[in-house]
């Protein structure tokens, strides 16, 4: 054992703030009790910031058109070999409303791009239809409800927030200008992807964002950019998993991929890493990470996540949403699916949080520290657009440490 690494380790680990230094030792831990500590460090940080809860959002892929070409991603515009589909509103509404029933308080509503007139339209009846058919004594507004779907135009952005929608995941993928560019054709940029984050914050929106880790060509020094990244842009919620390989993607072939151990071990320090981090915003232990270790979503639990995404996209469509090869899953009823789930979820010493949206602790405590509207100075300028604040409405704010 590296005595001289492993003081290390323990000491970054005792530090108030961590820096950039701390966090690519983190990243670059290799000892087993080095990465153990690491693990005990961000699992009893998300029990003190947190608690013991396991949120749950049921994920419908409802739909892999797609106008973007991310050169990693198997839904890619061109990639021709896919079969594509679009669920229709039936489908997507009593997706939602097994969720509800079966004790899932939130779901994602999740697809390749579109900014189309037509898509935003459907997106809205359907957040509209999913709310009515879902309202209940346990959930008098509904499922919460997280939108994965893209880029698009605040004014775009806005009607989805105000039919109901309240969470908002959108992955940078890297926050390193350099390799987004390499993973993506020039018309996709850095800029937008950026700003439309920025905007999502703005409206209202919990906002969520990630990475991929084991890009080829990536470096440990900017997966802990990446984590700074994260805290700058103040988000409410994490999603990052290892990146995997599609036999159709059209990524450089240049650059070799690490081994999946490595790839996985990274991926678990970066979830470790963002909890030291950012303390109370919730981590997803995502599907990436079940697709290369059978019990990979309980490790992510492990080491400091908090959110499970369980698979609810109807089966006659889920292989046909599959952006990298070996997605699990892919013939579980979504009923299978939550028993498995319950039990990974105790194994691991946690438990489900039944019939609640499950909002991240970070959005309500930065909404907490809003000034109340009456004690605002007056506007200057011209007067916003009225948009309901039912992201706010529904969190409790936490007890304010000084
Ligand atoms: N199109 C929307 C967007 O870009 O936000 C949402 C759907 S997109 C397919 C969901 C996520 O899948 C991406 O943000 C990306 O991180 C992840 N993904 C795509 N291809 C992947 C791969 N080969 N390995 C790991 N994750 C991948």
């Amino acid at each position: 054992m590296n005595t001289a690494e492993t003081g290390t380790i323990a000491a970054i680990l005792r530090k108030p703030v961590l820096l950039k230094q701390d966090l690519v030792a983190i990243l670059a831990a290799t000892d087993p009790a080095d990465i153990e500590r690491i693990r005990a460090a961000a699992e009893s940080t998300l029990l003190e910031h947190c608690g013991p809860t396991v949120r749950l959002r049921g994920l419908i892929e409802f739909s892999n058109l797609c106008v973007s070409d991310c050169l990693y991603c198997g839904i890619r515009k061109n990639n021709r070999e896919v079969e594509r589909y679009t669920l229709s509103d039936e489908d997507i509404v009593e997706s939602a409303r097994w969720c509800a029933t079966t004790g899932y308080g939130s779901v994602v509503l999740q697809s390749g791009e579109r900014r189309d007139r037509r898509f935003i339209d459907s997106l809205v009846r359907n957040i509209h239809a999913i709310k009515d058919a879902t309202r209940s004594e346990k959930l008098p507004d509904g499922v919460g409800i997280t939108l994965c779907v893209g880029e698009l135009a605040r004014a775009d952005y806005e009607r989805l927030y105000q039919a109901g929608a309240h969470r908002y995941l959108l992955r940078m993928e890297t926050s390193s200008r350099e390799l987004f560019a390499a993973l993506h054709p020039p018309a996709q940029s850095y800029d937008s992807r950026l700003a439309c984050l920025h905007m999502l914050k703005d409206i209202g929106f919990q906002i969520g964002t990630g990475v991929m880790i084991g890009i080829p060509g990536q470096t440990i020094e900017q997966l802990a950019d990446d984590l700074l990244f994260f805290r700058d842009l103040d988000i409410d919620m994490i999603g990052m998993g290892p990146y995997i390989p599609h036999a159709q993607a059209a990524m450089p072939p240049d650059a070799p991929l690490l081994d999946v151990a490595t790839r996985m071990d990274l991926a678990f320090k970066m979830i470790a890493g963002a909890r030291l981090l950012l303390r109370n915003v919730n981590i997803a232990a995502t599907t990436a990470l079940q697709a290369l270790d059978p019990v990979g979503r309980e490790k992510g639990l492990r080491f400091g996540a908090n959110v499970i995404m369980p698979q609810v996209t109807p089966l006659h469509v889920r292989q046909m949403y599959t952006l990298y090869d070996g997605k699990p899953c892919l013939g579980d009823t979504a009923s299978q699916c939550a028993s498995c789930l319950e039990q990974r979820i105790h194994s691991v010493g946690r438990r489900i949080l039944h019939d609640g949206w499950g909002d991240s602790a970070h959005y309500a405590r930065r909404h907490a520290m809003n000034v109340p509207a009456a004690m605002q100075p007056p506007a200057i300028g011209p007067a916003q657009p009225a948009i309901p604040s039912h992201g706010a409405r529904r969190v409790i704010p936490l007890q304010l440490k000084p």
